[in-house]
């Protein structure tokens, strides 16, 4: 159970990785194209020829934005990807020998090394060794004179400006790459805190994040006032209902009862699923008199909202028993809880289905 467990959660992160990957070469391609198109304009604003070989770079860049898409199969991305690779690298590397190491084309080359190192499918060794190659690339350019420096249409003051637009793309390029892995980190975060606290079944919190839950609002009760109360539920002749209608109706029962309770519990309540078909619900700032009230409440939910198995079939009528507890000062959690289940269990006694109040200690 835990090893598919730990394949499952595998396969998700490589999921997680290799979407973001091509997300990133699309966002890529996007990048290069809007970046060949700004350059194009400048040449063509300062009366260079080399306007036209630009713009057809970013011409030629259009067709692998739909090809690097999600929905493309992988052969298709890898192809696309390979391609944008080449143009970029082969359209950096020639601007930067013609306009030499100031006008700094051979930088943005630089973004191209983080971004390898994401790559979904690469090993690491490869991928240090792409980057590598990249980086060497980005030193041999670095010792371009340029090749076009005696043309006249080249200034010094365009060289400047070219290369503070370089610049400008490198440092968007690279934040704009931090800022897509940190929104990916905060989102695999927040999945599995879901994993770690959250019933697979019925979706209600579990007994780890109960328990947390249960020592923040007793120290805020101990620290503020206030009075917290503990229902505890079960199901009344719940194997009954799995022997004859088998387990998965008894699941299907359990998510809706889940769902019921989920209902009448107020937004500051916490409500887990305690073990097989125990609930249990945390009433912050409630009185044992409220507490009575919202577990009478979900008494009479369950039992006057039958399940319905199937259209026109006989509704399945299930009926719950609860025990109710509230915190006496300075008691443990675990003993107040004892006492509901104390209460539990007289009210199984009494005949199932209500709610019973646990006498102080
Ligand atoms: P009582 O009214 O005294 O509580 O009787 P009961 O039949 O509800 O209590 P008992 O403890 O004998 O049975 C609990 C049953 O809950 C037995 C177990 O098979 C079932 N159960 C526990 N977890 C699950 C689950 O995740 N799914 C299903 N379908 N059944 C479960
Ligand atoms: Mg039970
Ligand atoms: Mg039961």
């Amino acid at each position: 159970m835990q090893v598919d467990l730990q394949d499952a959660t595998d396969e998700q992160d490589s999921a997680v990785v290799r979407s973001t990957f091509r997300l990133l070469v699309q966002q890529g391609v996007l990048l290069g194209l809007a970046m060949a198109l700004l350059h194009s304009l400048f040449f063509w604003q300062h009366g260079d020829p080399n306007w036209r070989f630009t713009a057809a770079i970013g011409l030629a860049m259009l067709p692998l934005y739909p090809l690097t898409g999600m929905r493309r199969s992988y052969p298709v991305f890898l192809a696309a990807l390979l391609g944008f690779l080449a143009l970029a690298i082969a359209a950096l590397s020639v601007q930067s020998l013609r306009y030499g190491r100031d006008a700094s084309f051979h930088l943005v080359l630089l973004a191209l090394a983080p971004a390898i190192l994401v790559a979904g499918r690469i090993g690491m060794k490869t991928k240090w060794l792409l980057a590598l190659g990249v980086s060497l690339l980005v030193l041999w350019l670095d010792g371009s004179p340029g090749t076009s420096l005696q043309d006249t249409a080249v200034s010094p003051v365009m060289l400047g400006r070219l290369r503070l637009i370089n610049l400008a793309i490198l440092l968007f390029t690279l934040c704009a790459l931090v800022q897509r892995y940190f929104i990916v980190i905060v989102r695999v975060q927040r999945r599995l805190m879901e994993f770690a606290s959250i019933d697979p079944l019925t979706g209600l919190f579990n007994r780890r994040h109960f328990m947390a839950t249960a020592a923040q609002e007793l120290a805020r009760s101990e620290r503020y006032g206030g009075s917290l109360c503990v229902a505890l539920a079960d199901l009344d002749h719940f194997k009954s209902i799995n022997d004859r209608f088998g387990h998965e109706v008894g699941d299907a029962v359990l998510r809706h009862v889940s769902h019921l309770i989920r209902n009448v519990a107020r937004n500051a309540d916490c409500v887990c699923r305690w073990g097989g078909e125990e609930f249990i619900v945390l009433l912050p700032q409630t009185a044992l008199d409220g507490a009575e009230s919202i577990a009478e409440r979900i008494r009479q939910q369950v039992s006057d909202a039958p399940l319905q198995l199937s259209a026109g079939g006989e509704p399945l009528h299930v009926t719950m028993t609860l025990g109710v507890a509230m915190l006496n000062p300075g008691e443990a959690f675990d003993n107040a809880v004892r006492r509901a289940d104390k209460a539990l269990y007289a009210g199984k006694a009494a005949g199932r289905n209500r709610a019973v109040l646990a006498p102080a200690a």
